[in-house]
């Protein structure tokens, strides 16, 4: 299970917390538990009073952690993560003073001293973690943090000791290694996370990368993983479009270099992913860790040839890494439960009711299947012939398909609990009073209409229409609303049928060279102008797509502009006729000659049979959509999904 930052260890209770996150995922079957990253000394914070590991007393709170993993088996490393330039706060240090593009900090340049004292400190800071009951620790040399920096051309202006040649810029992660073998002796595990993909200028040559692991080699390291792009970099390297297993490719180049195993990782979400990776020699071992947040019992039910039973990691980042870099605790979209598994017992309902379910998209799909897990009778009712709701949308997507494992994972779940599950099935009140002990009304969102002259013309399409493949949609394409369904609408809009969508299609797209050829392994991006010409609009000021995911929102931007989608902000619409959409911008009245215009304005709540319920003085559980239909998505529907089925 690969490093990632919970949130949990800034949290007062966090270290309890923790501990049963980490046990839960070692009692699902993994072998081998990177923590997330701990600084070795406030210099390396992540961000201001981020975790660290400088004393003795914080030693002591790890054990909870280690003494939990290790009861199930399982072996745990604690990453040491010295942020350098990209510390989010004025104490942070880098080789040189160079500042971090996406930092608003500037480092301050180590001294001499500096670098040294550095070194000793990573060294504490690993006894520490031996101390704290880890079997190992993993040096995080990857993702331009610390390390990186001191290794690339690109932060490492130096010209004593520890700049200049590579030998000279190398000299930094080797010391620290064998300092750390020196001082912990043989039996502790070392891992190495290499940055062997910079994907930003004057990153490091491979020539670089293959002398730097058989150098870590013969310093100490046991076990080589794969660190994949800088954070700066404008490359996707982990979110749902990057084609599954997108980078073992890159540390398959580097197999046979060294005789110390390599872990590959990044986009590696279900177990026959990972078996493909291990044939085809890409490396030794597989790393996850965002599946685990999904599913912590991902190995075991891979062990036991049960795949389709796995809660799979749709790469969204929604609630994992948004969350964190918006200093909230993490959890996952697809299980709510993760990093709160304290909040949710496990033990059946003290009363076991029998429970009516109305909606069978995401709100009211997690209702269910939680309900059931808790000992109730469930009866889930939707009016379609499909479960899944918005999320048969969302999976039509260019780069989403993903979501098509969510919805089988509901229907694997829906059936191994016996749900009693009511397809094509609309229900009216009659059919709910009285018959059940609690009812939970989901039952969704509809697209809004909007109050514009023309708003009924024939050339109006919805966007539900349009994803779903309802309608054919002409070469010229207005829309209207830019939230995260148009930024949707406008992708599918501007993919055609007959594209393919293999890695070396991604690796074109986004300006991956995979030979290598130049530092950092960037290449010229393909064009993938569409052949559509697609116009998205907002009445807000603001920049298009703001609202957007934090992690993923700029990569949703990057696309749209590759496609040649045309953004306005600060639209007043006027009508729509033959001719067009007419609409004032910049002052300026203007007419799109657009073959349609498709309304992506957001949606309202459907909650007609709540309130039906309510006048005959009934009162039902209303969740998701239809409870509030501004900012619903996923995660919150199905969180309040999970939470309906722990208080009925
Ligand atoms: P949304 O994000 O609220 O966007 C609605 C859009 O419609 C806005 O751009 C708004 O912009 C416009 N609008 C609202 N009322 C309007 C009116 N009367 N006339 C004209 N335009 C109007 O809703 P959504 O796009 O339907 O998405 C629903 C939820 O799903 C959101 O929470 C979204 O975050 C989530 N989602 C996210 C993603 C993603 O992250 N990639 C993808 C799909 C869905 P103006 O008011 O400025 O015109
Ligand atoms: Fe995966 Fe999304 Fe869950 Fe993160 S929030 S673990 S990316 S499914």
């Amino acid at each position: 299970m690969g490093s990632m930052h919970t949130g949990l260890e800034e949290e007062k209770g966090g270290f309890e917390r923790m501990a049963r996150y980490f046990e839960d995922r070692a009692k699902g079957g993994v072998g081998l538990i990177v923590t997330g990253g701990v600084a070795p000394n406030r210099e390396g914070w992540v961000s201001p009073f981020s975790i660290k590991l400088t004393r003795k007393s914080e030693a002591r709170k790890h054990s909870l952690i280690t003494n939990a993993v290790h009861q199930h088996g399982a072996k745990i490393c604690m990453q040491i993560l010295h942020a350098g330039r990209y510390g989010y706060h004025p104490l942070c240090v880098a080789p040189s003073k160079i500042k971090a593009p996406i930092n608003r900090f500037s480092p301050r340049a180590l001294s001499r001293w500096g670098v040294k004292r550095t070194i000793r400190n990573y060294v504490r800071c690993a006894k520490l973690a031996k101390m704290g009951g880890y079997d190992g620790v993993e040096i995080m040399g990857s993702e331009g943090y610390l390390i990186n920096e001191f290794i690339a051309k690109r932060t490492n202006h130096r010209k004593d000791e520890w700049g200049g040649s590579y030998e000279n810029r190398m000299r930094f992660p080797l010391e620290i290694v064998r300092e750390i073998r020196k001082e912990l002796g043989q039996d502790f595990i070392i891992i190495y996370r290499l940055s062997m993909l910079d994907l930003v200028d004057e990153g490091s040559s491979w020539d670089e990368i293959v002398l730097l692991a058989r150098e870590l080699e013969k310093a100490g390291v046991n076990i080589i993983n794969t660190g994949i792009g800088w954070h700066e970099a404008r490359v996707p390297t982990i979110a749902t479009m990057v084609p599954r297993a997108g980078f073992a490719w890159v540390t398959k180049k580097l197999m046979g270099k060294v005789n110390i195993p390599l872990i590959t990782t990044n986009r590696i979400n279900m177990p026959e992913v990972a078996e493909k990776v291990l044939e085809e020699g890409c490396a030794d071992m597989v790393s996850m860790a965002r599946p685990f947040l999904a599913d912590p019992e991902f190995m075991n039910k891979a062990e036991l040839g049960k795949p389709e039973q796995i809660n799979t990691c749709i790469a969204c980042n929604q609630a994992c890494l948004d969350h964190v870099f918006k200093q909230k605790t993490a959890s996952c979209l697809v299980n709510p439960k993760a990093c709160h598994e304290t909040y949710y017992p496990e033990e059946k309902s003290s009363k076991s009711k029998k429970l009516a379910i109305v909606g069978g998209g995401p709100a009211g799909l997690s209702a269910a299947i939680h309900a059931a897990e808790r000992g109730h009778e469930v009866h889930l009712f939707e009016g379609s012939t499909e479960i899944g709701g918005q999320f048969n949308l969302a999976k039509r997507i260019p780069g989403k398909e993903e979501f098509h494992e969510t919805i089988r994972y509901f229907n694997q779940r829906l059936s191994d609990l016996k749900v009693n599950v009511h397809l094509n099935t609309k229900v009216g009140t009659t059919d709910l009073i009285g018959k059940y002990d609690e009812i939970i009304i989901a039952s969704g969102v509809q697209p809004r209409s909007i109050p514009l002259v023309g708003a009924d013309h024939p050339k109006v399409l919805r966007y539900d229409e349009v994803i779903s493949g309802k309608v054919n949609v002409g070469a010229r394409v207005a829309i209207i609303g830019a939230g995260g369904i148009g930024f949707d609408t406008a992708e599918y809009l501007s993919h055609s049928d007959q594209e393919n969508h293999e890695l070396g299609h991604f690796t074109k797209t986004w300006g991956i060279d995979r030979e290598m050829s130049e530092r950092g392994g960037l290449a010229k991006p393909v064009n993938t102008k569409s052949q559509r010409e697609i116009h998205l609009m907002q009445r807000k000021e603001s920049k298009p797509g703001a609202g957007l995911g934090k992690t993923t929102g700029w990569i949703h931007r990057a696309s749209l502009k590759k496609a040649g989608v045309k953004t306005y902000a600060g639209v007043e619409y006027k009508s729509i006729d033959d001719r067009g959409l007419h609409f004032i911008h910049k002052g300026e009245e203007q007419c799109l000659e657009v073959d349609h215009v498709v309304l992506c304005a957001g949606q309202i709540s459907v909650n007609t049979l709540y309130k039906e319920l309510e006048a005959q003085g009934v009162k039902a559980h209303l969740i998701g959509g239809a409870l509030k239909a501004g900012e619903i998505d996923a995660k919150r529907a199905i969180e309040e999904g999970l939470k309906a089925a722990y208080v009925v």
